[in-house]
């Protein structure tokens, strides 16, 4: 880290603006805007300057700079075109040890300024380290157009109401309360402007014991098929608060990465015939959590309710009566479908998609073929990898081509991804040759052909787009 980040409290402080331009009227106004005293130096101002001065904002020292003027100031800003003053005012503050500021040269500055995203109370500033200050306002507006503007008046809010709950509840319930408020139902009416009816549910949650927050409650969360790109915000923001994550074999190292650092982490396995845990025990696992009032945080690969036990998982959280949410995540097909170029329903080719597993119950499948083997229609298997002999030879067996094209993904959507093409009567062989690890997702249909034609989802072009 180059510089430290500070905010600094210029209230009130005499601050010196050496320049008469453009660009130190724009600095001008930001020292005004934290409420600083401000003098300008400069033997001319430009037209900018005009309504400071009308207003007695500004007071306007028409000089030449020499190294004595900048004694006294809390801050001093050299905005000049003229090199030898820039030197002189940084070699005069520094002498001082006053912070200093030299517009667009970082290495005559003791202090530089980043860009700001302005929701007073609340502030982000961004800096590059005078690296590339264009990224830095890129990174700005990125940033401008995720934070509601609303952020500035909840954060007002809260603040009128810190003491008090610093008062009534212990600094880890505090944290935990601050996070409910921020994201739950009196954010929303603070974001839509309610600002008296925020302030009543708040005081209305310090006040009512019921409404604090001793139990603990779980989110199941979808983590999606492996690239943490696809992660919904939603998850995102409850894997940085959960207190434990109970995870699956599926959930990628780099989806984990994601989880706040400090979160206790629970393997509960799920490999194929080798559960780590049986589902029984995950479910009293997330039960016996929950009940130590802790934020539980149960992720899945891809959507917790597709093939993920989801149900039954929240059905014994229910009857414990533990509060939960669930978060939908993208589900291998979507991605793998995706990552592949191949689209799982097409005008021309499908007007259906079915999501079945393969996975076999005592060497055998039980689908219900007739219905899986209709024209113009794809079909998605999870966990058929074992079993895709079987599944090759049933589908063909009730009707289907021999010629169907079929597709073989393995770790979609992360940087391993492999897809293997063929059609009902070659795949198995081709996955039996090409040694592929689990996870696989196996699509039949002729949406597959399709991927020769969307030549730029090739894996290798990935993440350089
Ligand atoms: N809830 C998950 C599915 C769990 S079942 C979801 O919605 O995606 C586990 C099966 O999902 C695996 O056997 C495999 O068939 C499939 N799967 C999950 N992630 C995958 C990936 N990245 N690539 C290929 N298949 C995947």
């Amino acid at each position: 880290m180059d510089f430290l980040p500070v905010f600094l409290d210029i209230r009130a402080q005499p601050c010196l603006v050496i320049g008469g331009g453009d660009v130190a009227a724009r600095k001008t106004a930001l020292l005004l805007r934290a409420g600083a005293q401000v003098t300008v130096l400069s033997p001319l101002l430009v037209p900018a300057f005009d309504e400071y001065l009308a207003n007695g904002k500004v007071a306007h020292r028409a000089a030449r700079f020499r190294a004595e003027d900048v004694t006294g100031y809390a801050v001093v800003i050299a905005a000049t075109d003229d090199e030898t003053v820039n030197r002189e005012v940084a070699a005069a503050a520094k002498a001082l040890r006053i912070p200093v500021n030299v517009v667009d040269q970082p290495a005559l500055c003791s202090f530089i300024l980043p860009s700001i995203i302005d929701r007073s109370p609340l502030i982000v500033a961004v800096s590059s380290g005078g690296a590339s200050p264009v990224l830095a306002r890129l990174l700005r507006a990125r940033l401008e157009t995720l934070i509601p503007a609303g952020y500035g008046g909840l954060a007002a809010l809260v603040g009128s109401f810190r003491d008090q709950v610093k008062a009534r509840f212990k600094p880890a319930e505090r944290r935990r309360f601050w996070e409910r408020v921020l994201q739950g139902p009196i954010a929303e009416l603070s974001f839509s402007g309610r600002d008296q009816d925020a302030r009543k549910a708040l005081q209305q949650a310090i006040d009512d014991p019921r409404l604090t927050v001793h139990g603990g409650e779980v989110y199941l969360v979808g983590g999606g098929p492996g690239d943490p790109d696809l992660l919904t915000f939603r998850a995102l923001r409850l894997m940085q608060q959960a207190d434990v994550v109970v995870y699956d074999r599926l959930v990628s190292s780099s989806v984990l990465d994601l989880v706040r650092r400090d979160a206790e982490r629970i393997y509960a396995g799920k490999e194929r015939a080798s559960h780590a845990l049986p589902q029984e025990d995950i479910n009293h696992l997330l039960v016996r959590l929950a009940k130590e009032g802790k934020r539980v945080l149960r992720l899945k690969g891809g959507d917790p309710f597709i093939f993920g036990r989801g149900g039954e998982e929240i059905e014994t959280l229910m009857d414990e009566g533990i509060p939960f949410q669930v978060v939908p995540g993208i589900t291998a097909a979507s991605g793998c479908a995706s990552y592949a170029g191949i689209p799982l329903t097409h005008r021309d080719y499908s007007q259906s998609v079915v999501f079945v597993t393969g996975h076999l119950k005592d060497g055998s499948m039980n689908l219900n073929w007739p219905a899986l083997a209709q024209p113009r229609q794809t079909i998605v298997f999870y966990m058929g990898l074992v079993g895709i002999d079987i599944l090759c030879r049933e589908l063909v067996a009730h009707g289907l081509p021999a010629k169907m094209p079929a597709a073989l993904i393995q770790q979609g959507t992360t940087p391993q991804q492999r897809v293997l093409t063929g059609d009902l009567a070659t795949l198995p062989q081709i996955v039996h040759q090409a040694k592929v690890k689990a996870p696989t997702l196996i699509i039949v249909g002729e949406v597959v052909r399709l991927r020769e034609q969307l030549k730029w989802f090739e894996p290798a072009s990935l993440g350089v787009l």
